[in-house]
């Protein structure tokens, strides 16, 4: 039985990739240190995982920026626009890389980078392949061969991980009409067949194919590829050792397909779809190794080691020991780096270090499992399955993560918790009386978040200001952008968020059941990581968390000071969330805090509260079987959230990049009384969907990109409130930019504001 990874994290446990990167971009560095520090982190994770004891390590996982790039410039996938900087004298290919990953403006040259979008369900961006009709590939870049080599000059014989050719084209992007993507399947092949011989050539033993959308739903045609593909592979490489690796969920009904193509071994998710097991071992080839992946490749918590080793020994009882292997259930690029460097207590107490694994320690996890499995170094290997056994169980039973109150709460909860006390028709006449204009003005909550005032926070925390001096000087920010809001005769006003580092992190903070990592640090995309919280225990709320700054705000005017809020969906989606009970309960948790809070600010006389729920959209699951299912409970949640007020209370929501079209019921169904969204870049396109379905609701769309610093003109912002008009009658419509400008500076926000007000009462006018 071997262990085997499917990928290390690559930001190196400094993150020194997005140092070394950022500093390249800014001009302070030079190509070999990028290079040499590439190296180091490659050495260094190689190193790592072979004294850790895994049999199979894989190479080619690692990126400068992001690895599906990685292969549309290995393969030549490369947009005509960037010709002239591979042309431009001195530039060298890793050039040209960045300048496909985050567009090129130097000497005289303006291109624009190409469309990032999201992994799959997770928080890491790719860059999307683009691909015309009849498109051509041929090996650009060496990179896979380079590593390969790299690590063999090192001493490990590395498994170079590729996306299958399949998965390649359907994450691309079809840049013309009059073709399918996966037609290119014929023209892409050759480029593997050339790369698999070259590793042939340098004795490469196994080979990793990701086809990750073995998982999600596929047409005929896709089903086709897979079949034409990997019989192709096989037929010129009849010795080579093909790892199949499948993850993000279960086979499905594209398991007798995936079972069938002659690969050597098949690696599945046995996190996320731990019920497929049974049927992938019937299904199975008798030659067919199976890699079991048993350690959470996405979360932070510690391999249940007795639970684990009964899923092997079901798998060998099956299969026999030199038919099954063991590794993670995906790339471990999801997981924080090494857990060792979370040295302060008071970020992460003892007690909850004990539950979490990072990656070191995931890979440190499979080799323990591995000797459990074949009894080698009994004495230590015991020691560590009771030690395992014990974070276990007490994990079960801590008295800080269960908390009798919170579970009975949900328990108790009634269909009436999740409503409003009347339909909408009702509420909207009761909200008439806060007397708002047509087309409404209103911003998406956060003002310029401006080096000052993070250095405040820096400031706070390491100790140079008290808590005093930091309330007082975010006191006088938030004044400033309140007398400067009722200046331009903006109608709905904000605080700002002055006081706020992070959308999900401030509320987290606050609340029981979160803690907080110092060093958990996960690439998001390119140089950019993130820090999500870690849900741990049951959630509640020990004491209020906005109403102090919102209550002082709405002191300051006498307009309406809309209180803001994030709601329960958003806080679980950008955050580790615990595996021991369902996402459904844990979302509920956070529905009952949020609740809490809105009650609170309404008590504080505030009318008008926004609960921003962006992230709705990206917790679809995978298959579309099971959309309906999270929909319910995600909403259910938002409602709960909401549902504690008075009918006269009006409750905004707020999305961004989202489609709208197939969930417009269930957006619908949330029954906020306003919805602001993100529109503006699609020209009010997004808007089409809740006129078709003629959305009953008020309707904020974004008449601004808020993502680019240019100052839109009034006549620009008239011109799309007239479009909106044509599908939305003006009673239900808001004006707004498409979402928070905390990434602005404070110049172009004023422009664009008062055009922004100037352009709403245009519009009045015509009416
Ligand atoms: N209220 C938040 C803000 O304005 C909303 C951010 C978001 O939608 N991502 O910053
Ligand atoms: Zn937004």
């Amino acid at each position: 039985m071997l262990t085997q990874n499917l990928g290390y994290p690559r930001i190196g446990s400094q993150r020194e990739l997005k140092k070394i990167c950022e500093n390249y971009w800014a001009d302070k560095t030079g190509y070999k240190n990028v290079l040499q520090v590439g190296k180091n982190i490659r050495r260094e994770n190689w190193n790592l995982q072979k004294e850790a004891g895994i049999d199979v390590i894989p190479s080619n996982d690692f990126s400068f920026y992001d690895h599906v790039l990685d292969h549309s410039l290995t393969f030549g996938a490369i947009p005509r626009r960037y010709n002239e900087v591979i042309l431009k004298k001195g530039n060298e290919e890793l050039d040209l890389y960045f300048a496909m990953a985050r567009g090129y403006q130097k000497e005289g040259l303006d291109v624009v980078a190409m469309e990032m979008t999201k992994w799959f369900d997770t928080n890491y961006h790719y860059i999307v392949p683009e691909f015309s009709k009849g498109q051509a590939f041929k090996l650009f870049s060496t990179k896979i061969i380079d590593e390969f080599y790299e690590a063999k000059q090192l001493g490990i014989t590395t498994k170079p991980v590729l996306i299958g050719p399949v998965s390649y084209l359907l994450l691309g992007k079809e840049k013309e009409a009059g073709f399918e993507k996966i037609d290119l399947i014929k023209n892409l092949l050759p480029v593997y067949i050339d790369i698999l011989s070259r590793l042939d050539a340098l004795d490469a033993e196994y080979v990793q194919f990701d086809e990750p959308f073995l998982t999600l739903d596929l047409t005929e045609k896709d089903k086709k590829a897979y079949e034409y593909a990997y019989k192709e592979i096989r037929k010129a490489f009849p010795r080579l050792k093909i790892v199949l690796a499948t993850y993000f969920g279960a086979l499905g009904n594209n398991l007798a397909l995936t079972a069938s193509l002659p690969v050597n071994v098949l690696h599945v998710d046995l996190v996320r779809a731990e019920d497929q097991l049974t049927d992938v071992l019937a299904a199975l080839k008798d030659d067919t190794i199976l890699s079991l992946g048993l350690v959470d490749g996405r979360n932070i918590w510690k391999n249940d080691f007795e639970k684990s080793v009964s899923i092997i020994n079901q798998a060998i009882e099956k299969r026999g020991l030199d038919k099954v292997w063991i590794a993670p259930s995906c790339s471990l690029i999801h997981a924080p780096v090494d857990l060792d460097n979370e040295t302060n207590e008071k970020n992460l107490s003892a007690e909850i270090k004990q539950w979490l694994a990072y990656a070191k320690q995931k890979i440190a996890e499979l080799a323990t499992l591995k000797k459990l499995i074949t009894n080698e170094s009994p004495a230590s290997t015991l020691q560590k399955l009771e030690e395992n056994k014990v974070a276990i169980s007490n994990r079960k039973i801590s008295k800080i993560i269960h908390n009798p109150a919170v579970k009975a709460r949900v328990l108790a909860l009634k269909e009436e918790d999740s409503e409003r006390l009347s339909p909408f028709s009702t509420r909207k006449i009761k909200q008439r009386e806060l007397n708002l204009p047509l087309y409404a003005t209103t911003t998406i909550g956060s003002f310029p978040q401006t080096a000052e005032v993070r250095s405040w926070r820096a400031k706070l925390k390491n100790g140079t200001f008290s808590a005093e001096e930091y309330d007082h000087l975010i006191a006088q920010e938030t004044e400033k952008a309140v007398k400067w809001q009722e200046e331009i005769d903006l109608d709905v006003l904000v605080h700002g968020e002055f006081e706020r580092n992070d959308m999900v992190e401030y509320f987290g903070e606050q609340l029981d059941g979160f803690a907080f990592s110092k060093n958990g640090w996960v690439q998001s995309y390119g140089s950019r990581c993130v820090k999500p919280p870690i849900i741990f225990g049951d959630v509640s709320r020990p004491e209020p968390m906005t109403v102090k700054w919102t209550a002082y705000a709405q002191s300051l005017t006498s307009k309406y000071m809309k209180g803001m809020l994030t709601g329960p969906v958003t806080i679980l989606q950008w955050s580790f969330v615990r595996n021991d009970q369902p996402r459904s309960e844990t979302c509920t948790q956070i529905a009952l805090a949020i609740r809490d809070e809105v009650c609170d600010l309404e008590n504080a006389g505030i009318k008008i509260i926004q609960i921003d729920e962006p992230a709705i959209r990206e917790g679809l699951p995978l298959r579309k079987a099971e959309w309906q299912n999270y929909l319910n409970w995600a909403v259910k949640a938002f409602k709960i959230s909401a549902s504690g007020v008075k009918d006269d209370t009006q409750i905004h929501t707020h999305m961004c990049y989202s489609e709208f079209n197939d969930i417009i019921q269930s957006i619908a169904d949330m029954d906020a009384d306003v919805i602001t969204i993100e529109t503006s870049r699609s020209q009010m396109e997004l808007l089409d969907a809740f006129a078709d379905f003629k959305y009953p609701n008020e309707i904020g769309p974004g008449v601004y990109d808020i993502h680019s610093p240019r100052v839109p003109k009034r006549e620009e912002m008239i011109r799309l409130l007239k479009k909106a008009k044509t599908v939305i009658p003006s009673e239900q419509l808001w004006v707004n930019p498409d979402c928070g400008l905390k990434t602005r500076g404070w110049d172009e926000t004023k422009k664009a504001l008062i055009e922004m007000v100037e352009a709403a009462k245009e519009m009045r006018k015509t009416e």
